[in-house]
């Protein structure tokens, strides 16, 4: 059976992923990088979503000779400049520490209120990329597709599902965290399923 690569050990990101290509008529194997615990971590040396997402879609088809898809993705606060941006995963220091990002992320918002009332607008924003391997028809190409949510910071973490940032940020046009929406819900108007939805035409194009 042809297989994919999910460039993640994010088992949030992971299960986001698997759900919607499961959902998708795409006949195809999905592995992770859980399923590869020899591969070093790529290192997101860029600056820029596509720059990471590309480092580690290339690094990963090279290194497993399979097809690979790769998600770069933050949450961009515009009290915070757009800070933690790129950065998000690691704000608090260690890597994927989720509690500790929302901690901090909080923390600085109210150090901001503390000279008045603070915008909280945020927005998630997602860059896929799909990189393929040697050998393979489309080697070398490396396509890209995209995706925003738009929504506010709230001052208290809410719910039970999704990851990262999830239980403090409410998507506009809600009342609900996007950590108390289901499943579907999220994916149906996430950063990441608005990515998914453009890219899975081409991927079920190439494999
Ligand atoms: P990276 O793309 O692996 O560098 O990390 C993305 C980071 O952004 C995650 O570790 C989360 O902190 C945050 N993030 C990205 N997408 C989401 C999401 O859908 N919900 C909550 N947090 C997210």
């Amino acid at each position: 059976m042809r297989q994919l690569i999910l460039a993640s050990r994010n088992a949030g990101k992971i299960l986001e992923f698997k759900r919607m290509l499961a959902e998708s008529s795409i006949d195809v194997e999905v592995l992770s990088l859980l399923d590869f615990p020899e591969l070093p971590d790529v290192e997101e040396t860029g600056t820029t979503l596509q720059e990471n997402s590309r480092l580690k879609a290339v690094e990963i088809s090279d290194a497993t000779g399979k097809p690979c898809l790769a998600d770069d993705s933050g949450i961009f606060i515009d009290a915070l400049n757009g800070d933690p941006g790129v950065y998000s995963a690691r704000w608090s220091g260690g890597h994927g520490n989720d509690k500790a990002n929302n901690a901090k992320v909080l923390q600085q918002i109210q150090e901001l209120e503390v000279n008045g009332p603070v915008d909280r607008s945020a927005q998630f924003r997602c860059v896929v990329a799909l990189s393929f391997p040697k050998g393979h028809k489309r080697a070398g190409e490396v396509h890209y597709e995209s995706g925003e949510m738009p929504g506010t910071i709230i001052d208290t973490p809410r719910g039970e599902h999704g990851f990262g940032y999830d239980p403090i940020f409410v998507p506009a046009g809600f009342a609900q965290t996007s950590a108390e929406l289901s499943a579907e819900e999220k994916d149906r108007i996430s950063h990441r399923g608005q990515a998914m939805r453009k890219i899975l035409p081409i991927l079920a194009a190439s494999l």
